[in-house]
C-alpha cells in the first residue's frame, strides 16, 4: 500500500478490539467492511451542524444538507467513471434495492413471454430471486450461464445462450464466493449485439478495484456502501441516462415528483425521480466520504493489495491437504476473498471455532445456494480481505486452522 498499513489501520479503531480474549482478526469484508473514522465522523458533523431535510427548505441547514447530498452523487458517479454525473447515479439502500429498481422499473415494463433473461449460476440471491420474480410476473424465460470447474463463466455457453430473444443480461462483476472477476466487457458486447441490456452487479467489484462503467459499457451497475468502507443503509445504481429517463419509477411519493394534481403526476429530474421520500441523507454524505477515503489510497493500490492477499492466502491454503479451495487459482484473476472447506469439520463449526480465537470469517451458502449446488457442497467458509488486512492476519488464520486440524482424531 502507498500509505503505511499501520497508518490505515489507525483509521479503524474497531480493529483494536479483542474478541473472546484475542485480538480481532476481521476477515469478513465481502459481507461488510469496517468503517474508518473519517466516514463515521460525518454523522457527528451532520447531526451537530446541518441536520435537515433536503430540497424542501429555503433555510441554510436544508441548503447545506442538499448540497452535500447532491455532491455525494457526483462523487459516486465520478468514482465509477459515469460522465453524466448525478443524473446517472441513483442512491438506494443497497445493491439488492438497486437490482430491484431495474427489475421493476424496466423488467416489469418491457419484458414479456417472448423474452429471455440471461444470468449465471454464480449469482447472489439478490439477482436470482429478483429476476425469477420478474420472469414469473412477465412470462419471460431465464437462462443461466454455466460455471466451469476452475470457477470462471463458460463464455462458449454465454455465446450460445445470449441470442436475439435475450432482453437483459444480469451478471456479477465479481463473484462473492469464487472471487472470479467476470469478463463484463465481453458480456456487454454479446448483450448489445443482440439488442439486450446488461446489468453488472458491482457489490464486490466497486470496493476492490477501479471501475469504469463507460469502458465496461454496462447499461446498469449496482453497489453497496457498506462493502466499501461506507455506512450501511446506502448503495447506488448507475444507469445510462437515456435508460433511466425511459424507466418507470420504482417507488412513488414525495421528492420524486415534479407536479401532482388530483388526476396524475409528473416525475422529477434524474436522479430524484428514483429517490422517493426522505432519502438516507447522512448515509449518502458518508458514502461520499468513503469514496474520498478510497480515492486517497488509490483504487489501483486497493486492487494490488487485494490481489497480493488473495495470492498469499491461496498459496498457503492450497499446500494444506485438509483444505479444499474454490475459484480461480491465480490471485490476479480474483479479488481478495477465498472460500474453502476444511476436511472433516462443518463450515459453521470452523467459523465458530475461529471466532473463539477472535477471527471473523463467514460460513454458509453466502446467498448463493445454486452455486453451492453446482459445486456440490452444502456450504463454504469465506475469508475476505480489505485495505487494512495484512499477511500477518492471514498467518493467524492459517495457524488457527492448523490447530483445529490437529484436534481432529
Ligand atoms: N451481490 C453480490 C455479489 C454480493 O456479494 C452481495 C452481498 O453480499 C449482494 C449482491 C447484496 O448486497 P446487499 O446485501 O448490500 O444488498
Amino acid at each position: 500500500m502507498d500509505r503505511e498499513d499501520s497508518d490505515i489501520r489507525d483509521d479503524f479503531p474497531v480493529l483494536d478490539r479483542r474478541v473472546n480474549g484475542s485480538q480481532l482478526t476481521y476477515l469478513d469484508n465481502a459481507a461488510t467492511t469496517q468503517t474508518p473514522k473519517q466516514v463515521y465522523g460525518v454523522y457527528e458533523d451532520f447531526y451537530s451542524q446541518y441536520n435537515a431535510n433536503i430540497h424542501r427548505g429555503i433555510h441554510d441547514l436544508s441548503h447545506e444538507a442538499s448540497v452535500a447530498y447532491e455532491k455525494a452523487h457526483d462523487k459516486a458517479a465520478a468514482f465509477l467513471g459515469a460522465s453524466g454525473g448525478r443524473t446517472e447515479m441513483v442512491f438506494t439502500k443497497n445493491t439488492t434495492e438497486s437490482i430491484n429498481l431495474v427489475a421493476y422499473g424496466l423488467g416489469l415494463k418491457e419484458l414479456g413471454p417472448d423474452d429471455v433473461i440471461v444470468t449465471t449460476e454464480m449469482e447472489h440471491h439478490a439477482t436470482l430471486v429478483t429476476w425469477q420474480q420478474i420472469a414469473e410476473k412477465t412470462g419471460a424465460d431465464i437462462r443461466y450461464i454455466e460455471v466451469t470447474d476452475d470457477g470462471h463463466l463458460d463464455m462458449d455457453h454465454a455465446d450460445q445462450i445470449i441470442d436475439e430473444q435475450t432482453a437483459i443480461v444480469v451478471v456479477a462483476h465479481v463473484s462473492n464466493v469464487l472471487g472470479t472477476i467476470n469478463p463484463i466487457t465481453e458480456l456487454a458486447a454479446l448483450a448489445h449485439d443482440n439488442d439486450a441490456y446488461i446489468l453488472a452487479d458491482g457489490a464486490q467489484s466497486a470496493p476492490t478495484r477501479p471501475v469504469d462503467v463507460e469502458s465496461l459499457d454496462v447499461d446498469f451497475f449496482t453497489f453497496s456502501g457498506h462493502k466499501m468502507a461506507g455506512p450501511t443503509g446506502i448503495g447506488g445504481l448507475y444507469g445510462k441516462k437515456h435508460l433511466l429517463e425511459e424507466m418507470d419509477p420504482f417507488l412513488y411519493g414525495g421528492e420524486m415528483i415534479d407536479h401532482v394534481s388530483l388526476q396524475n403526476a409528473t416525475w422529477n429530474d434524474l436522479p430524484w425521480k428514483f429517490e422517493a421520500g426522505t432519502p438516507p441523507i447522512a448515509e449518502g454524505i458518508a458514502l461520499g466520504e468513503a469514496i474520498d477515503y478510497l480515492e486517497d489510497i488509490g483504487m489501483d493500490t486497493v486492487r494490488r493489495h487485494e490481489n497480493e492477499l488473495a495470492q498469499y492466502a491461496l498459496d498457503a491454503l492450497e499446500t494444506r491437504e485438509y483444505i479444499e479451495t474454490y475459484g480461480p487459482s491465480s490471485g490476479t484473476e480474483r479479488t481478495g476473498l477465498v472460500s474453502f472447506n476444511v476436511d472433516g469439520i462443518h463450515g459453521h463449526d470452523v467459523s465458530s471455532l475461529l471466532n473463539a480465537q477472535g477471527i471473523a470469517v463467514r460460513a454458509g451458502d453466502h446467498c448463493t445456494q445454486p452455486l453451492h449446488d453446482t459445486l456440490d457442497i452444502p456450504g463454504s467458509v469465506r475469508a475476505s480481505f480489505y485495505v487494512y488486512n495484512t499477511t500477518a492476519e492471514i498467518d493467524t488464520l492459517l495457524d488457527t486452522l492448523d490447530g483445529l486440524r490437529d484436534t481432529l482424531p
